[in-house]
């Protein structure tokens, strides 16, 4: 029997493997099992609570071996973790496929799933877990700029501005493992950024980590420096300690200047929201030993958190939800106007997916930063015009520390995509990078995810749970030549309540590989911006006619 034992994967340009595609998936699941990308490596687990990218030690042992010696006419089939055949294919073909998690409707509940795992015949995926294309932190951070850098595209709409958020107070509260990016995407955007965690560690992390800028010792306080920042049009991330619940309410009762607000306290969990008038050390105890009791102040607390952010909105400023359920949890409570503010992705993120921008990323798998850096350069000569690339490019240079293999991420649409894939391929080619790179991106994209709570909230036509498209997403990638594909359940909101597919294409500098990464970083996104006109969307519409995606129904 096999056991845990850290796990790292190759560096350089040698192959351990009979060809490139074959090392990059070898390089990426060891790379998402690597202790510097993994949060629980031992367990197999890489993130999102029990995401695992094996399903356990002798599956992952199996997949080592077989991919070691798979042809390129070769496909390994993984059905949730566990490699359970080898087929012969074509050079086409992806090297591997893969289905995680996935269960028959009526049986898609986690009870169900966990009995199921339990007798060691699945394993949960989530979205870059199971499809071995996690790059860490970066992926969170880079969202999260992606989002407040369109909450600043908004305010300029509507308010005039330059788009960036300079001259803007953002007020949220949880400065956790995903929130904690919150201050770093703002101050990137050029905005200044009011944050509440009743936490102490919470905050000193996010100093530690460079994540915030400075504590403030009161919320007086806090907001002097917040107000000082944007006088000056500078760029500030501020932490203060208390309950969001009481905060909020004050700041909104005193008339505090503030532009933006959202949340990500981990309101999902009621268990996990501290309710007003209970003190953080006293909430551990107080959650385990009367839950029901916690749930129901933890609630009341959210509805009157909420209640604030809808009069931040009353009061004319742009206010969102983070996709942490607050507003759900606070119509629990009783609070009716829970829902006047969107979800994020109907209000900003959804434009962006209708122009088949989504989370784009590659690894780099000879391990050198430099690698990275010329690609950094080479996105940034092919986009010369977009400022908020250029922007997050420049910065993320600077401020993001690679976990594991070198990666980069920036949501790039229809039309750039295969401009940049390309441009990489031929970067390998001539010697400019010095080994292959495996360009995929996260499942949270146009065309690969239906999740009603999420990514396809409020869908203009109600198509909200429809789950054809993921499915026709990746047979497109398959169809396309990407080098891996799979199709998920349950990833990011749980069981039962998504779909959705990934696909990872090498860029070996071949001419083969380059005819690949055309058809399949054009037709990926290119299924998105379908999903979206389908859907009734006018901005899909024009980027379907600007960059030539035939859509039957339009034509004739
Ligand atoms: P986390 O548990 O790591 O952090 C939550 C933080 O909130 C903690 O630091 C905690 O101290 C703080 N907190 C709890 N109650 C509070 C209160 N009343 N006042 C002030 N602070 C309080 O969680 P996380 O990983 O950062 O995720 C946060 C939330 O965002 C979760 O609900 C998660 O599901 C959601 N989320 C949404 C998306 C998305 O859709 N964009 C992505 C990731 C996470």
């Amino acid at each position: 029997m096999s056991g845990p034992r850290p796990v790292r994967a190759p560096r350089g340009n040698q192959l351990t493997t009979l060809g490139w595609q074959q090392e990059a998936a070898l390089r990426m699941l060891q790379n998402n099992l690597d202790p510097e990308v993994a949060e629980h490596p031992d367990q197999l687990v890489v993130y999102g609570g029990t995401g695992r990218a094996a399903r356990d030690w002798a599956s992952y042992d199996a997949m080592v071996r077989t991919l070691r010696t798979l042809r390129q006419d070769e496909t390994m089939l993984v059905q949730s973790g566990r490699p359970v055949g080898v087929l012969t294919t074509h050079e086409w073909a992806p090297r591997v496929l893969l289905a995680n998690s996935n269960l028959v409707g009526d049986w898609a509940n986690w009870e169900e799933f966990r009995r199921l795992e339990h007798l060691g015949l699945t394993m949960y995926g989530q979205m870059t877990a199971g499809s071995w294309i996690y790059i860490g932190t970066q992926g969170i951070l880079q969202g999260t700029y992606e989002t407040f850098a369109a909450v600043g595209a908004e305010l300029a709409r509507t308010r005039g501005g330059d788009g960036s958020l300079a001259g803007t107070i953002t007020l949220t509260a949880g400065l956790g493992g995903m929130g904690g990016a919150q201050p770093l995407a703002v101050t990137m955007n050029g905005g200044v950024a009011l944050c509440i965690d009743c936490d102490p560690r919470a905050i000193e992390r996010r100093i530690e980590h460079r994540y915030l800028d400075v504590r403030a010792d009161s919320l007086e306080h806090a907001l002097r420096l917040a107000t000082d920042a944007r006088d000056k049009g500078e760029p500030l991330s501020i932490g203060v300690l208390g309950n969001a619940a009481d905060l909020l309410p004050r700041l909104l009762a005193e008339g505090a200047p503030i532009d933006i607000v959202t949340d990500q306290t981990s309101a999902h969990d009621p268990l996990a929201y501290l309710p007003s008038g209970v003190a953080f050390e006293d909430m551990a105890s107080y959650a385990a030993e009367k839950p029901a009791d916690f749930t129901s102040r933890a609630r009341e607390s959210m509805a009157r958190h909420v209640e604030a952010m809808v009069g931040f909105q009353d009061a004319g400023a742009e206010v969102f939800d983070y996709g942490n359920s607050i507003r759900g949890e606070a119509q629990l409570a009783g609070y009716t106007r829970a829902f006047d503010f969107p979800g994020f992705v109907p209000a900003y993120i959804r434009p962006l997916f209708c122009e088949g921008k989504g989370p784009f990323r590659w690894a780099a798998l000879s391990g050198d930063p430099a690698d990275i850096a010329a690609t950094d350069r080479a996105v940034l000569e092919l986009f010369p015009e977009n400022e908020r690339l250029a922007r997050w490019i420049r910065l993320a240079g600077e401020r993001v520390a690679f976990q594991g293999l070198p990666a980069r991420i920036c949501w790039l649409g229809q039309g750039e995509r295969d401009r940049a894939g390309e441009r990489f391929n031929d970067m390998v080619a001539a010697g400019e990078i010095s080994a292959p790179l495996a360009i995929g991106r996260d499942h949270l994209d146009t065309g690969s995810v239906a999740s009603p709570y999420r990514e396809t909230e409020a869908m203009a036509d109600g198509s909200d749970a429809i789950a054809d498209w993921p499915l026709l997403n990746a047979m497109v990638n398959v169809a396309s030549g990407a080098s891996w594909v799979s199709i998920h359940h349950g990833g990011g909101v749980g069981m039962g309540r998504s779909l959705h597919a990934g696909q990872v294409t090498v860029a070996d500098g071949t001419p083969l590989a380059g005819e690949k990464i055309r058809r399949v970083l054009t037709n990926d996104p290119g299924t998105g911006v379908i999903r979206h006109v389908d859907a009734g969307y006018p901005e899909a519409e024009e980027t379907a006619r600007r960059e030539g995606v035939r859509i039957p129904m339009r034509e004739g």
